[in-house]
């Protein structure tokens, strides 16, 4: 156990960073009067990466007395991935050797915390399901434009009546082995397959942002210093290079140098510019959140879902959205957003990654594509009228996925530099564990409640 005095920098203010301080502030060998915990974020704001007619707070959807208020000097945290994310968590998720501990601290942090008030945690369904999409309203005359499509040409047909006539048969849904509180698919023909994931044995979520922020403020309750707006520029080394000896980061247009003993580097998608030696690199992802007209049960539903002739042609992988989106297919297209129904009255949805923005130099530059997000939108309209028709929309937005890792532990070759990020499409999920263990490596001199195995940089790189 560590009672040598520490000055412990935290670089990033998204979940890997909040977590990281929170855990850092409850292992038995920390108190605030041995240990200095700086929290640096480079944002101060969190609005960026969404379109500007979204709402800022997802906040006031929920319980407005129970719900995670906002501080105002936390503006910058989880402005990120880690606001934008689905939010599942999983059993089933990877990497296996972190995946159990971080699943059980998030039931225990919600037990503690009264998380399913605060941030939105409940357990929940997770499925697959393989749907045929109806052409949205104004699209309806172009599905004879012309194509490959011909096996479901009964189908086509089948979908031209968008709403009244689209009526839910439960009875042929249930054919299928859908469970008979997944009411919210619109139609028999929309839904081809279904397949369960998880269940709530297994399976559970969070309101990624809300979950993010009391991380934040429930470390800054217990001494965590957080700063946002202080975006670090370089990790300073002893003079014998064998440890750290400060950071330095820029706050409002002027250099500032802070003391460091240990220093994590919590960066997502951003640690390379920090960390060259780490592989974690970056893909942007658009998302949208949907207010349902009545809180939609509890499923996380893997879709794929098959766009039909006509259809408003998806934006490419590798080209910036334009009006030329909304073309009309000219064959069926197949395509996989995911959508998580929450708790407080609202859907999210998110798509695939792109390769045309490279990452800007903090969240607060995020550049939203809105033609992407209008594809989700019509996407998931197109199976389902709660989320389409009826919904209202709330969110548009973007963020970077990191990927390449999760890499958690000491980076090879120098004393007190910690680094904690590349978690991929399971950030949310095993950022707990990711926390607790890098608590452990600070204040304990190395991970003890799970093994790091393959996401350990000394054992790997
Ligand atoms: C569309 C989408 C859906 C997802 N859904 C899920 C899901 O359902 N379940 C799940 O488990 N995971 C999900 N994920 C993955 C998850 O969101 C990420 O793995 C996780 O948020 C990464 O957290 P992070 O803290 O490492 O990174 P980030 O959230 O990106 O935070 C990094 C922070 O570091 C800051 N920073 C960067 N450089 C500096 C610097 N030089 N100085 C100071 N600060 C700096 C940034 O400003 C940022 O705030 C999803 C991801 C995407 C994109």
């Amino acid at each position: 156990m560590s009672s040598t005095p520490k000055e412990i920098t935290i670089i990033g203010g998204g979940i890997i960073g909040c977590c990281t301080a929170y855990f850092l502030t409850r292992h038995s060998s920390y108190s605030p009067e041995a240990h200095r915990i700086t929290l640096l974020e480079a944002s101060s704001s969190s609005a960026g990466g969404r379109t500007p007619d979204s709402i800022t707070d997802p906040a006031t959807l929920a319980d407005p007395t129970t719900a995670s208020k906002k501080n105002p000097s936390h503006e910058g945290i989880a402005g990120g991935a880690s606001g934008k994310a689905g939010g599942l968590l999983a059993l089933w998720a990877f990497p296996s050797n972190i995946v159990p501990l971080s699943f059980r601290l998030h039931d225990e942090l919600a037990k503690e915390h009264d998380g399913d008030k605060r941030w939105g945690y409940r357990r929940c369904h997770a499925s697959q399901v393989e749907c045929r999409a109806r052409l949205p309203s104004g699209f309806e005359g172009a599905k004879n434009v012309g194509g490959v499509e011909s096996a479901s040409s009964g189908a086509e047909s089948g979908s031209k009546g968008l709403h009244k006539d689209h009526k839910k048969d439960n009875k042929a849904l249930r054919k299928l082995g859908v469970p008979e509180d997944l009411d919210w698919l619109d139609t028999e023909e929309a839904l081809g397959a279904y397949q369960g994931m998880g269940n709530p044995e297994n399976t559970a979520q969070v309101h990624p942002e809300l979950f993010t922020r009391s991380m934040a403020q429930l470390a800054e309750d217990r001494g965590v210093k957080i700063v946002t707006g202080a975006r670090v520029t370089s990790i300073n080394k002893t003079a014998d290079g064998k440890g750290v000896e400060s950071v330095t980061y820029v706050k409002d247009d002027k250099e500032e140098s802070l003391p460091t003993t240990d220093c994590v580097i919590a960066a997502g998608p951003w640690t390379r510019r920090l960390l060259p030696e780490i592989p974690v690199t970056a893909a942007r992802a658009h998302s949208v959140v949907i207010k349902t007209p009545r809180p939609v049960s509890a499923y996380a539903l893997f879709t794929e879902i098959r766009l039909p002739t006509g259809f408003p042609t998806p934006t490419a992988a590798n080209s910036r959205g334009t009006p030329a989106a909304q073309r009309p297919l000219r064959g069926a297209q197949i395509v996989e957003p995911e959508i998580y129904a929450r708790p407080d009255g609202t859907a999210y949805a998110c798509g695939p990654t792109d390769t045309v923005a490279e990452l800007p130099l903090t969240t607060a530059d995020v550049e939203v594509d809105a033609a992407r997000c209008q594809d989700i939108l019509y996407q998931v309209g197109g199976i389902s009228d709660e989320l389409g028709r009826d919904g209202q929309v709330l969110a548009k937005q973007a963020c970077y996925l990191p990927q390449g890792g999760p890499w958690i532990g000491e980076v090879p070759d120098t004393k007190g530099l910690v680094v904690a990020a590349g978690h991929t499409c399971w950030g949310i999920q095993n950022a707990p564990a990711t926390g607790k263990l890098v608590s452990e490596i600070i204040l304990e001199g190395k991970a003890k409640s799970a093994k790091l195995g393959g996401c350990n940089p000394s054992l790997v790189l």
